[in-house]
């Protein structure tokens, strides 16, 4: 076998638990292979927890595959490794040659052997010895430490060859978008909701997106914004499907029709609505927000559940008990930050009330828009969606 650079990608014991691991590995797999398309052609195959990718081609872009994996939702742990023949001749050969920058880089290091092939001659502390005696006359500089090694070399004895690695790189865990359904995310441009979507497809999730736009009182910078947004969402979401809602004849006519301290209710309610119906004809299963207890006057307790009482499907909201410091960390994290506070109006700061009330009665919400003739106005907003598919 001639040398080549593969990746791993270790799932251990994760995440099976109530769902069959097949279901979980195949849904997996797909994911990856449409993930990887545009870095290059790769073999995927699976042994023993382990899933291999193999690039079919010299000039496949590894780094950029690295960093697609880095994204995807159901892998705990991946690393680059070298694929070598299973002959200890052929371990030793490559194993300092491959790992010499890391090595050159640190004072300490430690060799692990796991041999799942239990032919080979040697056994895992002979391998490690072996290796390890070799490193150390290489690079003489450096230590073994077995507690706290700057550098842990993994050599790795398996079904189809050796395998030569350095750390394992953290995955971005979870599940893998598609084993937990559908639901819909409401996005505004803010910073929440993207946060919360990339929450849930962290959950394995399929994400539909729902915005609802405002023209002229929200411009078309302000939609591109919230597809961008929802371009690095897709990037660990997988592709989103965007329905982009005409909101404005709602607000106006709640404008025209409600009291003003209730307007952010009553549209939080519209959008609820409409965003129930499309969710219902897309087999969606939740409604998703970003909402956080008490984070504006439409988020106290009695507010959700106005805002809650138009739909019952369930509405997700995973930032419910979070800081904004905390949300803020995540959106960074993810990438969506920068995005999120370029200054472009969204719908929920058109008309916005001086003094909204922050202990609505329901009985009083449903009183003061029954003025609306909603299900005219409903339709015709369901009339006026355009899709657009986001591709991360
Ligand atoms: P965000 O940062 O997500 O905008 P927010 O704290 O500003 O949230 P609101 O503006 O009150 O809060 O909106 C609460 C939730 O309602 C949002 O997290 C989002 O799920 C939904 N939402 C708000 N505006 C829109 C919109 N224009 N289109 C779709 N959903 C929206
Ligand atoms: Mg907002």
């Amino acid at each position: 076998m001639e040398h080549k650079e593969i990746l791993l990608i270790k799932n251990g014991e994760l995440a099976l638990k109530g769902l069959n691991r097949g279901t979980f590995e195949d849904i997996l797999l797909k994911n990856i292979k449409r993930r990887l398309y545009g870095a290059g052609s790769f073999t995927l195959r699976k042994a023993q927890s382990t899933l291999y990718i193999e690039p079919r081609e010299e000039g496949a872009d590894l780094e950029e595959a690295c960093d697609r994996l880095s994204r995807i939702f159901g892998i705990s742990a991946y690393t680059r490794a070298l694929a070598v023949d299973k002959s200890m001749e052929a371990i030793l050969a490559a194993t300092g040659d491959y790992l010499a920058d890391e090595l050159r880089n640190a004072r300490t290091f430690k060799v692990e052997a796991k041999r799942s092939d239990k032919t080979f001659p040697l056994t895992s502390p002979a391998i490690c010895a072996e290796v390890g005696g070799a490193l150390l006359k290489q690079f003489p500089h450096l230590k073994v430490d077995v507690h706290q090694p700057q550098v842990q070399v993994t050599v790795e004895i398996r079904d189809f060859g050796a395998y030569i690695h350095a750390a394992q790189l953290p995955g971005a865990g979870g599940m893998p978008v598609g084993t937990g359904g559908r639901a819909a995310l409401l996005i505004s441009g803010g910073i929440d909701s993207p946060v919360a979507g990339y929450m849930m497809a962290k959950r394995g999730i399929e994400l539909t997106a729902v915005h609802f736009a405002s023209p002229p009182y929200t411009s078309e910078r302000a939609e591109m914004k919230v597809l961008s947004l929802l371009e690095e969402v897709a990037a660990y979401a997988g592709p989103i499907e965007t329905r982009l809602v005409p909101f404005t004849h709602i607000q106006e006519e709640i404008r025209r029709h409600c009291p003003e301290e209730l307007f952010t209710l009553i549209m939080r309610r519209g959008m609820m609505r409409l965003a129930d119906c499309i969710a219902r004809r897309e087999g969606c299963g939740a409604l998703i927000t970003g909402e956080s207890v008490g984070q504006v006057a439409s988020q106290t307790l009695p507010a959700l559940a106005c805002t809650g009482a138009v739909t019952s499907l369930p509405i997700l909201r995973p930032l419910i008990g979070m800081d904004k410091e905390e949300i803020i960390a995540i959106s960074r994290r993810i990438g969506t930050y920068e995005t999120s506070i370029q200054p472009y109006e969204d719908c929920c700061t058109v008309f916005t009330p001086r003094h909204p009330r922050t202990r609505p009665r329901l009985e009083q919400v449903e009183a003061a828009e029954s003025a609306l003739d909603w299900e005219t106005l409903t339709a015709e907003a369901l009339e006026g969606v355009r899709n657009k598919t986001v591709i991360g």
